[in-house]
């Protein structure tokens, strides 16, 4: 999941400066309708080997990604870092397989497992799912941290009930919802680069699955931390926060500060 965005709304958006304590929208994602250039070839089940990265041009970073931790700086390191998979690209519109436990240990396994991490945090970004690296694998990786958070203005600090967590490493996540309460912000997508768009997710999740090493892990989160494993877990159902957007939030980064179309719900808990 793409980092976090804070925008001082000073006036500029009446809608949502009308709407306290939860008037600041904030970050994460992008999206990139792009005309269809041929069928997308879907791979065997079996063809876990293969990384359906499309093999993308050489592309100036810095304009890509643009917006992202606008005025902090570009990636951290990109070298022999492997490329995001952008939106259009079929692995992340299939769904991921599971890891077999037996799997785990194995060289291949825990070097996917190390390069997601890598990635996410060169990015940098909060989340990040193994398809997101060619990888139709269900495995995800998510942190958050106070620099990460000390970004963001208070306020949508407050609104997101966002609180850095350390770096988790899940296989084979299983999500539940708990509760039925539900928050409206905009988030973003590493694969959807210089897009943002709101959002309705669970305000509290429940999700079990294997370590790194193989143990069962349970994590019960709320606020931002929910929003982004239920972002993770989606990417491994192929589904992208496009599929589930409010179509009408829909725009860039650099604008996401300008005020909600006529229609468009509040942003903030429901
Ligand atoms: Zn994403």
């Amino acid at each position: 999941m793409d980092g976090i965005q804070r925008l001082p709304l000073a006036g500029k958006c009446s809608i949502l400066a009308r709407a306290p304590p939860f008037h600041t929208p904030v970050s994460i994602t992008r999206c990139q309708y792009k005309p269809i250039e041929k069928p997308a070839l879907l791979p065997p089940k079996s063809a876990i080997k293969v990384h359906f990265i499309t093999k993308h041009k050489d592309r100036n970073l810095t304009s890509a990604r643009a917006g992202w931790f606008l005025g902090l700086g570009e990636k951290k390191n990109v070298t022999n870092l492997q490329e995001i998979v952008q939106a259009g690209d079929p692995v992340l519109h299939v769904p991921a397989r599971e890891v077999r436990p037996e799997e785990i240990g194995s060289d291949r396994i825990q070097k996917i497992i190390a390069d997601m991490v890598k990635v996410m945090r060169g990015a940098p970004g909060v989340g990040l799912a193994a398809p997101q690296i060619g990888i139709p694998l269900k495995i995800i990786v998510l942190e958050d941290t106070e620099e990460y958070i000390g970004y963001a203005p208070k306020e949508d600090i407050k609104a997101q009930d966002r609180r850095p967590f350390d770096l988790l490493v899940i296989i084979n996540p299983n999500l539940q919802k708990k509760g039925n309460k539900s928050a409206l912000f905009f988030e973003g997508c590493l694969s959807v680069d210089g897009y943002r768009a709101m959002v309705e997710r669970f305000l509290g999740v429940e999700v079990t699955g294997l370590d790194r090493y193989g143990q069962p892990i349970k994590v019960s989160a709320s606020g931002w931390q929910a929003r982004i494993l239920q972002h993770e877990c989606d990417h491994l159902a192929g589904t992208l926060y496009v599929d589930k957007m409010i179509k009408r939030t829909f725009r860039t980064v650099e604008n996401l500060q300008l005020p909600l179309a006529n229609g468009c719900p509040k942003i903030g808990v429901r």
